[in-house]
């Protein structure tokens, strides 16, 4: 059986000790760095979801200029459909009304 004598000594000791203060400085380190944190992590989403949306344009906008390539080709396909010669051997341009050479009407409707 335990001595109380000793126990209830011990426990006097415990007691009469100075309380310790709970270090402040550190946690408002602490709690300094965590804002920081914080404010930091919220400025570098923003910041990459910047550049996300950046990149999405720029892959949207490789996707239209590729979009636009076969309609490209198939334009200077048709155009080149368009060309011909006038009787007289002058090359004729789409819209031209007249034979730069000889004079030649060209309907082109
Ligand atoms: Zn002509």
């Amino acid at each position: 059986m335990a001595d109380m004598g000793k126990v209830i000594k011990e426990w006097e000791s415990v007691l009469s000790r100075d309380p310790l203060d709970a270090p402040w400085d550190l946690i408002d380190e602490t709690l300094t760095l965590l804002k920081e944190h914080e404010e930091k992590m919220e400025h570098l989403n923003n910041i990459t979801l910047e550049y996300e949306k950046e990149v999405f344009r720029l892959q949207t906008l490789l996707k239209e200029r590729e979009a636009v390539e076969p309609v490209k080709k198939d334009m200077v396909e048709i155009t080149a459909r368009y060309e011909y010669d006038c009787p007289c051997g002058a090359p004729l341009l789409i819209g031209q009304p007249y034979c730069a050479d000889c004079g030649r009407p060209v309907k082109w409707v």
